[in-house]
């Protein structure tokens, strides 16, 4: 056991503005709510966790709850997966869903990240692994037709082997030639997929989803309601496409009542919604005992290095949407991830950037 112990937990809010607007089918994104937690050890060594809570509504209470489970960690050893248990048994009457995993996550990716540094180590070389390159895809928004087909060009051009596309237009029409026109713009060689973001029922999602299996998509994700395991194991067994899910399960418990249902062929956790760094092996060692490939959900720089210790490690998906606040965001080049030895989780905040968002 790690004979360093906790001293303070510290919380900001800041709402950074995205390098570029992002379209969804119900509004336009321009900022990122975003929690900065620090996590100070015995040794004076600080870790970092990041929260997205996607509406600035959510801001200060995910911020107030993880002051109020600060003192908790105070003066305990520096021991991420221990606390992960010990915290968890503490909120199951409550439960660990919602709000309360967001606080529990962004502290045990502090927690990690602070201990790696503390033994001078990367996140990859504390869990025991190797920095590996991963394939990371760009997220194109609701961009209409041409708007899509023009941003995954940039994509192709910036290095990029992979797009992802946000359909479920009004028409069937408007989602095929969304796709035929990026795969003109790219070529066959380059990876496409698509995402519903749940916005389809599943008799619509049986019927669009037919006359989208000859596109040669990647995956399609989201198809319908993120739970809905029943009508995705029908969907998943209907067509040669894989399904893609992952982002909005809650917790291991999600996963794994997925898993059991056969509801997907690939599977995509996001770090925070699935349990921090704790959850994410837990998704991993999951994912690996179903031989399913593992992609992830936002957070670039941590989910990259999670991969180089995720057996089915599949695409990164790639977002730029907190590069402002990082002293040294994830790089890219020639299609692949560039890995280096950065101690922990690799995020260096860029304080002067943060002072002008913090509210
Ligand atoms: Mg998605």
């Amino acid at each position: 056991m790690s004979d360093i112990h906790i001293l303070s937990v510290a919380v900001r809010v800041a709402k950074v503005p995205l390098p570029e607007p992002h379209r969804t089918a119900s509004a336009v994104i321009s900022e990122s709510p975003l929690v900065l937690i620090d996590v100070t050890a015995s040794d004076g060594t600080v870790g970092h966790g990041l929260l997205f809570t996607y509406t600035p509504a959510a801001l200060g209470p995910t911020a107030q709850l993880v002051e109020n489970i600060a003192p908790l960690l105070e003066n305990q050893s520096l021991a991420p997966k221990q606390l992960s248990l010990e915290l968890a048994a503490k909120f199951r009457l409550l439960g660990t869903q919602g709000i309360v995993g967001m606080a529990l996550a962004g502290i045990d990716m502090a927690l990690w990240d602070c201990l790696a540094r503390c033994h001078h180590l990367s996140l990859v070389t504390l869990l025991g692994g190797n920095s590996k390159a991963v394939k990371p895809y760009g997220a194109v928004g609701f961009d209409g037709i041409k708007g899509s087909a023009r941003a995954a060009e940039n994509l192709a051009k910036q290095g990029f082997l992979g797009v992802k596309a946000k359909i479920g237009y009004p028409t069937l029409s408007e989602d095929l030639e969304t796709i035929r026109a990026m795969r003109s713009a790219v070529g066959d060689d380059f990876a496409i997929m698509v995402d519903y973001n749940q916005s389809l029922d599943p008799a619509e999602a049986l019927r669009r989803l037919c006359h989208l299996d000859d596109e040669g998509l990647t995956w399609i994700e989201e198809p319908i309601k993120a739970i809905d395991y029943s009508s995705y194991k029908k969907l998943a067994a209907a067509f040669n496409t894989p399904i893609q899910c992952g982002e909005n399960w809650w917790g291991i418990a999600d996963m794994q009542h997925s898993l059991c249902a056969e509801a997907s062929n690939l599977v995509m956790p996001d770090v925070m919604k699935i349990g921090g760094v704790t959850g994410w092996l837990e998704a991993a060692a999951l994912a690996a005992a179903h031989n399913i490939p593992m992609s992830n959900h936002l957070w670039p720089e941590l989910s990259a290095r999670l991969m180089s210790v995720t057996p089915t490690a599949h695409w990164l998906e790639y977002s730029d949407w907190w590069n402002p606040i990082l002293q040294e965001p994830l790089q890219i080049e020639r299609g692949y991830t560039v890995m280096d030895h950065r101690l922990g989780s690799g995020i260096e905040w860029d304080e002067e950037v943060i002072c002008k968002y913090v509210c």
